[in-house]
């Protein structure tokens, strides 16, 4: 996630670095690369220019400060204007009413139907919610079925009349339906063009006027940068809408529209998405994604995701074989499969302090398990319970069934054996903090 501009704005620091005091010549030449890195990044060159002099206002002057490095000052100075600039604190959805109507709105292709149906399965999994998903779209059938493909996925009920030409109507029956089916949550699902037009705009709008949702939430494509600030004021004029949401950030997004489009609309940004799967949607915080823009890592997240995968259950059982020393190869796939429900590698590294910025070079792949998993299934299941059964012959034939080498498996027999020696070592010490360590 935005990794260019974390690199520009490092290199930035640079120049600070080494120097005892910031003086207005340092921080001015700081400043221009950072003005130039956010520039690179697609931010509106108002809003970058009038960032920089905020910045410069509160860097000068505050060289009173001398129990820090002129850098982390200026460091933190840009974070805590980046985090303004994102939006301050986080905020939620409005989900007051019964059912709360939230309406989606948002270009073709920019993700809204995708979105639609990780927001349903979060308010269902984290919520509580019983939440049902309204198809909306009356151009495309095609769209239909695809809200009608997610909510089976989620196991989320979707609303739809595809012989029905008003949108205005689809969405009322849609409420009616819920009500009388104690649904208390109802994202509508509406169609997008390919770019702004009037017909499309005034259909929203009606589709707003008519069911009054407690949220509107524009649903934006972060790769489209300075095109994404655009659209969102066009959305806004007409619906004023509560908050945005922005997706693709996983891709190769250079942060222009992360950065620019609060202070354009004035509306918060509520929720990303960082993938194609049901799961990948986070709650916006500004100041965690202000770090992750400086490569401050942002463990609060990563630690919380490890926390929603920790099964108190699992993690006894756990305990109870490693003290009994019968901790075996399915325990180690049982773990993997814990570690990879926590999002794909590469985004789970660069939450790590300094680790994103230390392997941007590396190349991670998605699945980074596949190879050691492709050993574990070649393995028998006394092989499994029993590693100490594995010689050559053995080895040589899992190498060929999981497509790897003998050095490959002799690797992960090496690192099992260390994992499993250091795990008994913990035990000792209060074992639980190394379990919720490894499961979260
Ligand atoms: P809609 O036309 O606005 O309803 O957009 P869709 O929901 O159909 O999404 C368009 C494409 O973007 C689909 O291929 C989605 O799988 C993909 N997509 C949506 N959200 C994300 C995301 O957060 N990350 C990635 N990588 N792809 C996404």
């Amino acid at each position: 996630m935005f990794d260019n501009l974390s690199d520009k704005l490092d290199k930035a620091f640079h120049i600070l670095k080494g120097h005892g005091k910031i003086t207005e010549v340092n921080v001015a030449d700081t400043l221009k690369e950072v003005r130039r890195a956010l520039l690179d990044a697609d931010v509106n060159f108002k809003i970058a220019k009038d960032f920089t002099s905020r910045v410069k206002d509160k860097a000068i002057g505050q060289d009173v400060l001398t129990t820090l490095q002129p850098g982390q000052l200026m460091v933190k100075l840009v974070k805590d204007e980046l985090t303004e600039l994102m939006g301050g604190d986080a905020a939620g959805v409005n989900l007051s009413g019964n059912p709360s109507v939230i309406l989606m709105s948002g270009l073709q292709g920019s993700g809204k139907t995708t979105f639609s149906g990780k927001l349903a399965n979060f308010l269902k999994t984290k919520k509580g919610k019983k939440p049902l998903l309204v198809a909306c779209d009356i151009y495309r059938p095609a769209a239909i079925n695809q809200l009608h493909v997610v909510g089976d996925q989620i196991g989320v009920e979707v609303y739809s009349e595809p012989e029905n030409k008003n949108a205005v109507s689809i969405a009322e029956n849609a409420i009616k339906h819920a009500k009388a089916n104690g649904f208390n949550v109802v994202i509508v699902d509406t169609a997008g063009r390919l770019a702004v037009d009037e017909e499309m705009m005034t259909e929203i709008a009606n589709v707003h006027k008519a069911i009054q949702p407690q949220e509107t939430l524009f649903v934006v494509d972060s790769m489209t940068g300075q095109d994404a600030v655009n659209t969102a004021k066009a959305f806004n004029d007409r619906l004023n809408f509560d908050g945005v949401v922005l997706t693709k950030l996983d891709g190769d997004t250079r942060g222009g529209a992360a950065i620019s489009i609060k202070s354009v609309v004035n509306k918060p940004i509520k929720f990303i998405g960082t993938g194609e799967k049901m799961e990948a949607i986070d709650v916006f915080y500004p100041a965690r994604m202000a770090e992750r823009i400086l490569g401050m890592g942002d463990v609060v997240s990563l630690v919380e995701r490890a926390q929603e995968q920790y099964d108190e259950e699992e993690a006894r059982k756990l305990q109870k074989k490693i003290a009994k020393n019968e901790f075996g190869f399915d325990d180690f796939l049982t773990q993997i499969q814990q570690v990879k429900k926590m999002g794909n590698m590469k985004d789970l590294v660069g939450m790590i302090p300094g680790a994103g910025k230390a392997l941007k070079d590396v190349e991670i792949e998605d699945d980074a398990f596949k190879h050691i998993e492709a050993i574990i299934h070649s393995m028998t299941p006394a092989e499994r319970t029993k590693p100490a059964l594995l010689d050559a012959k053995r080895k040589i034939r899992i190498a060929k069934g999981s497509g790897t080498d003998i050095q490959q498996v002799n690797q992960l027999l090496k690192q099992f054996d260390q994992m499993s020696k250091m795990m008994k070592m913990m035990q000792g010490a209060g074992g639980k903090n190394l379990m919720r360590m490894m499961g979260g």
